[in-house]
């Protein structure tokens, strides 16, 4: 039987591409989306083959849709042998905080939270699964890391003492520091908590569980639709900005091909690592494993996150 990979957020961009990048490497893919039809054209489009993939629906911004997701994936009774935590909403105009159905801030929780819940249900169903090379991905990104010029802009991320956390993160709380709600820098802070939960999951369970836990940044996408909620102008110039004046542009086959990498070729077999191809692209420049951000190679600041997302998700 071909290997199993779960990709969320594959209708769009980066984790439709990785879509294609596997089924072509003869994966079947699980396309956990939130919409189903938008999924199937999407599929459709990039002639990903039948064969090779299943969508299913998770809005991993509702806790209880991610638990759904995972037993509607248990009852396929297919081995999970990959997953690839790709989905996410940066909502850069926001004045004021979207919530989930739990009350949590909404970019902190399809972002972190949601995927922080999958990857603790589904590490199970991989612990299960007799595939020799089992790996769990999480995206990152160069706005992270404060000491990498794409992360230099503010407003940086910062967890602080992770008070908001503390204090349940529902209203008024709006971001993980408790401090006031700024939309951007709590898309900021979500991905640190991406990277710090892939370092967390490394220290605790590679181990024990032989999984290849890994994160990466796959360059600058900026052609996506995550940008959908930017001004106009902004989605124009993005990409010819990030082409011409800062090189950072990486198209979305690449994107997803590089995905595709660190979930299968055998070069990437390296739990804890954070992979990058530099922020300047150049023709086939070799990937290498980056150091993350201060706070996010922090492993007092990661046991902290994961003790505190794991009671707010309800796992305790
Ligand atoms: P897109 O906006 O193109 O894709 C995001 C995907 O996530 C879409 O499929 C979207 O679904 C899905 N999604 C959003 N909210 C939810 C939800 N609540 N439940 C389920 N799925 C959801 O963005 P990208 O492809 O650019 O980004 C993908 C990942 O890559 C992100 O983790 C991002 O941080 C990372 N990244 C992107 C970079 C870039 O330059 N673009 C650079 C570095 C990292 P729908 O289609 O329904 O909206």
């Amino acid at each position: 039987q071909k290997p199993t990979v779960v990709i969320t957020g594959a209708s769009s961009g980066v984790g439709l591409y990785a879509a294609k990048a596997l089924a072509s490497r003869d994966w079947h893919v699980i396309m956990a989306c939130r919409n189903l039809e938008k999924a199937k054209a999407a599929a459709q489009d990039l002639e990903i083959p039948p064969d090779n993939h299943t969508l299913m629906p998770i809005d991993l911004g509702n806790l209880q849709s991610v638990r759904n997701f995972v037993s509607s994936f248990r009852s396929l009774g297919r081995s999970l042998d990959a997953l690839v935590c790709n989905a996410a909403i940066y909502m850069p105009l926001l004045k004021q905080p979207l919530r989930s159905p739990e009350g949590y801030e909404l970019t902190m929780t399809t972002n972190h939270l949601g995927h922080f819940l999958l990857c603790n249900l589904m590490l199970e169903d991989m612990k299960r699964s007799p595939y020799s090379d089992k790996r769990m991905v999480i995206l990152g990104t160069v706005t992270h890391n404060p000491d990498e010029l794409g992360g230099k802009i503010p407003p940086r991320p910062n967890l602080g003492n992770l008070e908001g956390f503390a204090a349940g993160f529902k209203e008024p709380v709006t971001m993980i520091d408790g401090k006031s709600f700024e939309p951007v820098k709590a898309y900021k802070d979500s991905k640190v908590c991406n990277v710090l939960t892939m370092r967390e999951l490394h220290r605790r369970y590679h181990d024990s569980t032989g999984i290849t836990f890994s994160s990466l940044y796959p360059g600058c996408v900026a052609d996506t639709p995550l940008f959908r909620n930017h001004y106009r102008l902004f989605q124009r110039l993005f990409p010819l900005f990030q082409k011409y004046i800062t090189g950072g542009y990486v198209s979305q086959e690449l994107a997803g091909e590089r995905v595709a990498d660190v979930v299968a070729a055998p070069e990437y077999r390296q739990s804890g690592a954070y992979w990058s191809w530099g922020n300047r692209q150049k023709k086939n420049r070799k990937s290498f494993v980056q150091q993350v951000s201060p706070q996010a190679r922090d492993d007092q600041r990661g046991e902290h996150m994961w003790e505190l997302s794991t009671q707010l998700v309800g796992l305790t």
